[in-house]
């Protein structure tokens, strides 16, 4: 088993990000409304999630380290939403598999448990006290499997994948209060309270967060809002427009293209605006499984969701500036 588990991880766990993405989507899963993450050297030391949300139990608590022992296949009922777990009860396994791992945890009615592992083994476990919620550190990602190290880029380049995620999941959850902090510093700090003002203020800064302008839009099968900068705050790249579909972070290249499309002729060329987007529909219109990976999503009734987008953005834009 400690050998599947290690194959799998070279699948599950690429780099320090893939470790902080499974950390953080199992936080979000338990129901936390505070989530706080602390890396040392880009999280090639260490990892640490604090969230306070379910907590698990002593027998939860070991089970969760072993493979596919997943407790959320079980409510299989919603096929939608188990197609869109990804690895099904691996993460943690795999993730053992590869590091020395501190986990803390109480479901807040019985005595909290402590549990060390090292590479993939249970070294130590012990009753604790400790508040409803988990805390969990990964350290030493890679020890035992040198080959991988390698393949790592630069400390920046590593903190970097991470500060992307932490951005998406507070803007996808901004009822959510996250915290990440690098080697002692607060990088992104987020005040939960459901205000996507508060979150963009905490990703761009307040004065950039201050020239986006609010927009929304409602068509048959879609209903679509978010913010958007004026067109004299632009960026380099298109990966300031983040959208989300359903709650869930997506890539369109076309969606894209409708937002760009909305300035018209504002947008200096080559720039393009801070967008955040957020597209309700039915789940059955909006495949998000194309590639979970990659985070591509195929969406039906393209065309109607392409100029609702396209129409509500220029509204607004065109509204703020004259
Ligand atoms: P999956 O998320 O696909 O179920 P994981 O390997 O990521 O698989 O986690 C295994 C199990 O451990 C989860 O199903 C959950 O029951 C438990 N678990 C992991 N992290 C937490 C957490 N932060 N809070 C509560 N339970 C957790
Ligand atoms: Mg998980």
């Amino acid at each position: 088993e400690w050998l599947s588990n290690k194959i799998a991880a070279g699948e599950v766990v690429e780099r320090p990000s893939s470790v902080v993405k499974e950390l953080l989507e199992n936080a979000i899963d338990a129901g936390s409304t505070s989530i706080e993450v602390f890396l040392e050297e880009a999280g090639l030391t260490s990892i640490q999630v604090t969230d306070n949300g379910s907590g698990m139990d002593e027998e939860d608590a070991l089970k969760s380290f072993s493979r596919h022992a997943t407790s959320k296949i079980s409510k299989e009922q919603d096929l939608f939403r188990i197609r869109t777990l990804g690895f099904r009860g691996e993460a943690l396994a795999s993730i053992a598999s590869v590091s020395k791992i501190n986990l803390k945890t109480s479901d807040g009615e019985n005595s909290g448990i402590e549990l060390e592992m090292e590479g993939g083994h249970v070294i130590n476990m012990q009753p604790t006290a400790f508040r409803k919620g988990t805390d969990i550190t990964v350290s030493q990602l890679f020890f035992n499997t040198p080959a991988r190290l390698k393949y790592l880029k630069t400390i920046q380049t590593e903190l970097g994948h991470s500060i992307d995620l932490l951005n998406r999941l507070a803007l996808g959850n901004p009822d959510i209060a996250f915290k990440l902090v690098h080697n002692g510093q607060t990088l992104l700090q987020t005040n939960g309270r459901g205000n996507v003002q508060q979150v963009l203020a905490a990703i761009y800064g307040v004065h950039n967060a201050k020239k986006m302008v609010p927009f929304s839009g409602e068509s048959h099968d879609y209903k679509v809002h978010g913010f958007a900068t004026l067109p004299e705050v632009t960026r380099a790249s298109k990966n300031y427009m983040s959208l989300f579909v359903n709650g869930r972070w997506v890539k369109h290249y076309l969606v894209q293209k409708a937002i760009v499309d909305a300035y018209h002729t504002y947008l200096p060329i080559e720039r393009y605006p801070i967008v955040v987007l957020y597209i309700e529909g039915d789940p059955y219109l909006t495949d998000v499984n194309v590639h979970p990976a990659k985070h591509q999503v195929r969406l039906s009734k393209e065309p109607e969701l392409l100029s609702l987008v396209e129409k509500s953005v220029r509204e607004a834009i065109r509204g703020a500036i004259h």
